[in-house]
């Protein structure tokens, strides 16, 4: 059994080696460690092998684990699952990040209920494979929507997220993951501080990080397998 140290240490290996092979910055693609349904010592273990960014998928679960580990002060939480209008407050009062933003209401409660002297970092999630059975808004809805989020005083846009169709051929993957990176290149323009294209989980990191993605989402390869969510 690799303990979670080990298995960290192999992704940022498997990371590095992607990087080198796109001719990239050493420091350009962060390790975000999804840590969903996974219990607080195994976050304690990753951080004690230094490991900052955490990602979480479900409201309670995550607010509470930000709870536990308050004393962890330099931890940054990312929310990455689906959000319903009813639950953003809990958000928008705990973490740092929502990945998952791709409803306009739900960027008006965040940023109503955000304490202002904090902004809330966000990026919107596209539903790049045009999949309407996926989260994400759709890629000729996105200037719009950016638009929109881009005037709300307690969000910061940072930048696109993405989770790609299930069962693409390593082509088809890998034209989804250009075609993203051609988005974010047309976000940037108009939103300079757009610097996060968080795309890549532990079966196609690689792919992602050719392709330009600047965050790779990691849950598997870092904890090991998840119990399926009953
Ligand atoms: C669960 C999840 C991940 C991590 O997936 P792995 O395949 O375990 O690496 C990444 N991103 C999102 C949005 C997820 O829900």
């Amino acid at each position: 059994m690799e303990t979670i140290a080990e298995r960290l240490e192999s992704a940022l290996h498997d990371v590095r080696i992607a990087i080198q092979e796109s001719h990239r910055a050493s420091n350009s693609v962060q390790l975000l460690a999804v840590s969903k349904t996974k219990p607080v010592s195994d976050i304690v273990q990753a951080y004690e092998a230094g490991q900052r960014l955490f990602g979480e998928n479900y409201v309670q679960e995550g607010v509470e684990k930000i709870k536990k580990l308050q004393a962890f002060s330099d931890i940054e939480w990312h929310f990455i699952g689906p959000l319903q209008s009813n639950k953003t407050r809990p958000v928008a009062e705990s973490f740092d990040w929502v990945q998952s933003l791709d409803r306009l209401k739900i960027a008006q409660r965040l940023n109503e209920q955000r304490t202002p002297h904090k902004k809330l970092n966000v990026c919107i999630q596209v539903n790049i494979s045009d999949d309407p059975a996926k989260a994400g808004i759709m890629s000729g809805e996105l200037m719009e929507f950016a638009g929109h989020i881009a005037m709300m005083p307690n969000l910061n846009l940072r930048g696109l997220m993405t989770i790609p169709a299930a069962g693409l051929s390593e082509h088809e993957l890998r034209q989804n993951f250009d075609k993203m990176y051609g988005l974010f290149e047309g976000l940037q323009q108009k939103y300079p501080q757009c610097d996060t294209l968080s795309m890549g989980m532990s079966g196609d990191l690689v792919s992602a990080i050719r392709a330009g993605s600047s965050m790779v989402r990691l849950g598997t390869a870092i904890f090991g397998a998840r119990q399926a969510k009953i």
